[in-house]
């Protein structure tokens, strides 16, 4: 069981989660059903998701897992009617489905002729539109399909996931940082959009944390932080990584209605800091 950090009720609210057998959005998923809602947990695999649902359930909160990739729209929208069947229209989006792929990553940080390893000019049009489509697409597929329930209602709420590269750019990663910038403006334009319609739309924009997907980026095989960790937590005020859990406190409140109601179209940071740090 998680401690929730906020006294939030969301009994009766279907709460649909891409991603959900990943490692943010696992503990979302428990969050939100541990507040009373119906969890929706999508993911492109099913084992992680299976589990969570199963886990959730032996402690009598409502969970169903749902398998579906963010870039199959058929397959969506069964995934859509199944839950309308199942749990009810969604009333709350957490878009959650997204990374980076290494085949869009530059081996080194800056650019010199004599530079060995995967250079800018290197990078393949496939890995970028890979990492383009999962971010920007898939969150912009599955917002179709599952905000025409709130729509259709005249309220809701949809929660997407950013980062800090959309502020500003990481080394190493430029499709990452882009289609992160994308999916904050995306965030702005539905706010925006819905505006009239009962239908807020916000971000969080975790920091750093550890996850299987940056491991390699931020360690070293020995356990030793690589370069990238000492610079990461040299520009963190905190000092420090953010962790899964230190999200939860930020959703719950953009994702309450009677907390957030004036709340449409921010891009919320959990990042110990790291945005608000120039360096200098
Ligand atoms: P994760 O890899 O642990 O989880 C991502 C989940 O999404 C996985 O379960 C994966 O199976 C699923 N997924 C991937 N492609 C999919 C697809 N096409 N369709 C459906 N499901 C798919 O990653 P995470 O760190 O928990 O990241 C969750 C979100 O947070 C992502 O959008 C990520 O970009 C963002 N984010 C992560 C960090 C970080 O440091 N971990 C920081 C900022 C933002």
């Amino acid at each position: 069981m998680l401690e929730l950090p906020l006294p939030v009720d969301f009994s009766g609210k279907v709460v649909v989660i891409t991603g959900a057998g990943g490692v943010i959005c696992s503990v979302l998923a428990r969050a939100f059903a541990q507040a009373g809602a119906k969890v929706a947990a999508i993911n492109r695999s099913s084992p992680k998701i299976e589990v969570l649902a199963k886990e959730l359930t032996e402690e009598g909160l409502i969970c169903k897992a749902y398998q579906a990739d963010v870039l199959d729209r058929d397959r969506l929208k069964e995934v859509h009617k199944a839950v309308l069947e199942e749990l009810g229209p969604c009333d709350i989006l957490l878009n959650g489905a997204g990374g980076n792929h290494p085949s869009a990553n530059t081996d080194r940080e800056y650019h010199h002729e004599d530079t060995p390893g995967k250079t800018f000019f290197d990078l393949e049009p496939e890995g970028i539109d890979g990492v383009f489509r999962l971010n920007f697409q898939g969150t912009l597929n599955v917002t179709q399909i599952f905000a025409a329930d709130m729509a259709q209602r005249g309220a809701g709420c949809i929660l997407n996931i950013s980062s800090m590269n959309a502020f500003s750019p990481l080394t190493k990663i430029p499709a990452y940082s882009a289609a992160k910038a994308g999916v904050s403006n995306f965030t702005q334009w539905l706010a925006n959009y819905f505006a009239g319609t009962g239908i807020r739309c916000n971000a969080i924009a975790p920091g750093f944390l550890l996850t299987n997907q940056n491991k390699a980026l931020l360690y070293h095989e020995d356990g030793s932080p690589t370069r990238r960790t000492v610079n990461i937590l040299a520009g963190t005020p905190m000092g420090r990584l953010v962790d899964s859990r230190e999200l939860v406190g930020a959703a719950l409140f953009l994702c309450c209605e009677e907390a957030a109601s004036a709340i449409t179209g921010v891009i919320l940071p959990v990042d110990c800091g790291f945005s608000a740090n120039c360096g200098v």
